[in-house]
């Protein structure tokens, strides 16, 4: 007699099928725990930590954890400088947060708009803490509520009801900064014009030269432009000339070859923006432009080929009419 776990009527095809789904199951357990597993936090300089989120595209296998998120703990007080993409990634930065320090978070600040920076902010509520952001961040979340809700359903299965926007109550005026003491940590939080988005700000933490970019810098990945590329060269231009001993992107590693960092993005948006402009004054459609704008940056990114063409589909129609 043959011992077998599976009823005598479940015939060979149907083994194999079994047996499949159950290894598909097993295979997508991490995911599922993914949102309840501790965040890995690193301390980048004093009082300065960072999680790293995953290269992950927001079309192609989005959990919710793809850019970078953290806190700075000052004498008193902490702030949060992003909070991730989901309300249960927040809940896993404050348990980090809990475990580094008992002070009271007295500060959220997001560095700009997009949807992987922002729908943790619900986790935060319940400590009184004041949320920050560029002045036009809440007129930014409201127009791009529904489409973002869209997202979180397909890719995090939130419920549109349950993806929560937590709009910032201390806004800060384009070009303008402003400063917050976390208790003898005196931190600068600066509000750009349109450069990546229309919500940029960056957050300097004084005392350590430490800048958060938010994504006016990428590192690894191919940078996103979703606001404006000339002023988003713009910008880079006058924050090259600034001196900071550590930058912390919003995508990537955080590095103290600042220099390198700020050209090779740069670089990036210049090729990509001439590119685009020869495209046109050749007479080349959309999809052509596509097919050939930057190829020769291909292997300097991750995420190359979708991000790239993303940002010509965007930049090619407001080029046209330059
Ligand atoms: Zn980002």
């Amino acid at each position: 007699m043959k011992l077998s776990l599976m009823p005598s009527w479940v015939n060979e095809k149907m083994k194999k099928t079994i047996i499949y789904i159950c290894c598909l199951l097993v295979g997508l357990l991490p995911l599922s725990l993914l949102a309840t597993e501790a965040l890995a936090i690193k301390e980048v300089a004093p009082g300065v930590f960072v999680h790293q989120g995953q290269h992950k595209d927001v079309d192609e296998g989005y959990q919710g954890d793809i850019c970078n998120i953290g806190f700075i703990v000052g004498k008193t007080s902490v702030a949060v400088i992003d909070t991730g993409g989901s309300e249960s990634i927040g809940d896993a930065l404050l348990a980090e947060i809990h475990k580094k320090t008992d002070l009271p978070i007295r500060y959220v600040i997001n560095t700009h708009v997009h949807l992987d920076h922002i729908y943790g902010n619900v986790a935060f509520i319940k400590e009184g803490a004041d949320f920050i952001g560029h002045k036009n961040l809440p007129d930014a979340m409201r127009i791009r509520k529904e489409f973002y809700e869209k997202t979180n359903q397909k890719y995090l299965n939130i419920p549109p009801d349950k993806t929560i926007q937590v709009f910032p109550n201390i806004l800060i005026e384009e070009s303008k900064s402003i400063e917050i003491d976390l208790g003898a940590r005196p931190i600068k939080i600066t509000a750009y014009p349109l450069a990546h988005t229309n919500t940029d700000v960056t957050v300097e933490d004084l005392n350590t030269s430490t800048l958060w970019t938010g994504d006016l810098l990428f590192i690894e990945r191919t940078p996103v432009i979703d606001g404006d590329i000339h002023g988003f060269i713009k910008v880079l231009n006058s924050l090259m000339d600034m001196k900071f001993n550590l930058l912390i992107p919003g995508h990537g590693t955080p590095t103290q070859e600042t220099k390198l960092a700020w050209e090779k993005i740069r670089h990036y948006l210049i090729v990509l923006r001439d590119g685009i402009r020869t495209s046109i004054d050749q007479g080349q459609d959309l999809q052509t432009a596509i097919n050939v704008v930057a190829r020769m940056e291909y292997s300097k990114w991750l995420l190359f080929d979708i991000q790239n063409a993303r940002n010509i589909n965007m930049i090619y129609p407001k080029m046209e009419w330059e």
